[in-house]
């Protein structure tokens, strides 16, 4: 090597560096200000006080020009003209009830009292559920006036409440906020129905009569034609309605012997996806989870320790229905455990996780050896790839996960094969030079390829439809960035094809972009991972290449979406 040549490299080599680390520094950026904009989001009115939303309500007060100080015992602001008369009260719902979920976050209520303490208006502050129902809710002036013209004691012992139609749950928790901040007791707004005797007759199907329970409160016996005692019933609700599975609480009847045992768990109402919900009663052995335990076991039941990774399918609502009857059950026994938080910190893995695992070191191992040359191997890797860690896992990496990730924090404890995936994802193209998740890690990615060149007719897009081509995936960039930005209410499992994976609970939107994108890829080599996927575009933009030396369009794409997340910041 000449004098030049040497000179050239040690010129090059940190170039290089300097460029990747201006491109990891833009997406840090953009990461960094999608965390701020939905912590912004979420800061509850403890961090600066209700103050500043109270006053932009004053006007609900003809003549209220300022707001007193907050009662110590009651929260009640007095609301003062010019005067310094007070013309009524207002007090907020956050955040003493921030913990009742709707469908997608709680929401504050501005509660306003004339001077008799008597409701005169509610309104939505704000609110983190789905805005199409908020808005249905703020829309129904016959739910709001409900409230009109109840004396605090009135409010608090509020029971009948009538829900607004396609806004069900927002809107009773919206009811049970306002109940909780007068300090009622929140009764059971979302499953407000009578336990009766068809409800329970799958469980019991002798049973004729139900009688409320002495021992278990609440809770009712079950009675044959002859008054014999059959068992007893317990419902999770109210006790667990804000254990929120996928989107939404589930009442959940736990069925016991006589001897007081659990013999199964049974769903009676969700407003969790109905999908997910179906399967947990036709499951053969989620039922049976807590069988033949007394209350006090199923009390100090830890889902972790004892391996519970829930039903497939129905992950987050199956284990949502476990907790909500674990909490139920330490309720009986009036003996709180461990909170939930607390005990989900054990950091475990389940056969999943070392399932996953395993392939990923797989995929690792043959990108990086002379083993990814061997055609046998490679066939056979991809077959369990697409079965095992596709369709049975679900492990595909996907924006909707990352952006989830981004705003909500990353589950360390419960998706530690997806956190090492993800690691591994984004390390090894600016590390190793190779986009070994595209190559050999990525589901969807294996099936294109095991796809690749099955048909005589390939079709291979010129130079200028490429170009075209490829402002797809970006595009969907920028519509990602917009969606986090603004949380709008648009899921982005909907622009991905990796949901359909999950096949028995997937979304025609993500069904369709993988059937659709597996049948171009018969005709054009890699089709959807070359035209249309934005995680493949994001990884192969960190893949370190003999062209890594320079800028190129790639890095005024990356810099326009960070200017673009900057303005979406600031405005
Ligand atoms: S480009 Fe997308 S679909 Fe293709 S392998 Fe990469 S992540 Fe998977």
């Amino acid at each position: 090597m000449d004098g030049e040549t040497q000179n050239t490299l040690l010129v090059k080599i940190p170039k290089t560096w300097v460029i990747h680390s201006l491109r990891i520094v833009i997406f840090a950026c953009i990461l960094l200000l999608i965390r701020l904009e939905a912590r912004t989001r979420k800061q509850t009115f403890s961090d600066e006080g209700n103050t500043p939303i109270l006053l932009q309500h004053l006007e609900i007060f003809d003549g209220a020009t300022t707001l007193g100080p907050a009662s110590a015992s009651s929260g009640l602001h007095p609301v003062l003209d010019q005067n310094q008369r007070v013309l009524g009260y207002l007090m907020a719902t956050s955040p003493e009830a921030d913990h009742l979920v709707g469908f997608s976050g709680p929401t504050n209520v501005i509660i306003a009292f004339d001077s008799d303490l008597k409701v005169t208006a509610t309104e939505v502050a704000w609110s983190r559920d789905t805005r199409e129902h908020v808005s249905e809710v703020n829309e129904a002036s016959q739910f709001w006036m409900q409230f009109v013209g109840l004396s605090w004691q009135e409010l608090a012992g509020m029971q009948d409440i009538d829900a607004v139609s396609g806004a069900t749950l927002t809107s009773l928790t919206i009811a049970e906020s306002i109940i909780l901040r007068v300090g009622g007791d929140v009764p059971s707004l979302r499953f407000p129905e009578p336990m009766t005797v068809a409800d329970i007759q799958s469980l019991y199907p002798d049973a004729q009569k139900l009688v409320p329970s002495k021992i278990y409160k609440p809770g009712w016996e079950v009675l044959d034609e002859n008054i014999t005692l059959l068992g007893f019933i317990l419902s999770t609700s109210p006790e667990s309605d804000d254990v929120v599975g996928y989107q939404g609480p589930t009442e959940t009847l736990i069925a016991m012997t006589a001897d007081a045992t659990v013999s199964r768990i049974h769903v009676r109402k969700s407003f969790d996806n109905q999908p997910y919900v179906s399967y947990l009663n036709e499951d053969w052995s989620w039922p049976e989870l807590f069988k033949d335990l007394t209350l006090d076991e199923v009390a100090h039941y830890d889902l972790e320790a004892n391996g519970v990774e829930g039903v497939s399918g129905a992950t987050f609502t199956s284990m949502a229905v476990a907790r909500g009857v674990i909490r139920t059950a330490q309720r009986v026994h009036e003996k709180p455990l461990l909170s939930e938080g607390t005990k989900t910190n054990n950091w475990k893995l389940t056969s999943a996780d070392y399932g996953t695992l395993g392939m990923i070191f797989c995929g690792v191992l043959i990108a990086s050896t002379h083993l990814r040359g061997i055609g046998w191997l490679r066939v056979v890797y991809q077959f369990v790839l697409i079965g095992y860690v596709g369709f049975l896992n679900g492990d595909l990496l996907s924006l909707a996960m990352l952006v989830g990730w981004v705003q909500n924090g990353i589950p360390w404890n419960t998706a530690a094969r997806l956190v090492v995936l993800v690691g591994i994802a984004f390390t090894l193209p600016v590390a190793t030079k190779r986009n070994v998740y595209c190559t050999h890690l990525c589901p969807h990615g294996a099936l294109q390829q095991l796809a690749r060149n099955r048909l005589k007719f390939q079709f291979h897009p010129g130079k200028n439809l490429k170009r075209l081509l490829l402002l797809i995936p970006i595009g969907l960039l920028v519509w990602v960035i917009v969606v986090a930005m603004l949380a709008l209410p648009f899921s982005l499992v909907d622009i991905e094809p990796f949901d359909a994976y999950l096949f028995r609970i997937a979304g025609w939107s993500a069904i369709a972009i993988a059937v659709l994108g597996l049948i171009a890829s018969l005709f054009v080599p890699m089709a959807y991972c070359r035209f249309g996927c934005p995680t493949g575009v994001l990884l192969e933009y960190f893949r370190r290449t003999r062209q890594s030396d320079r800028l190129h369009s790639a890095d005024a794409a990356a810099f326009a979406l960070l200017i673009l997340t900057i303005s979406l910041y600031w405005a």
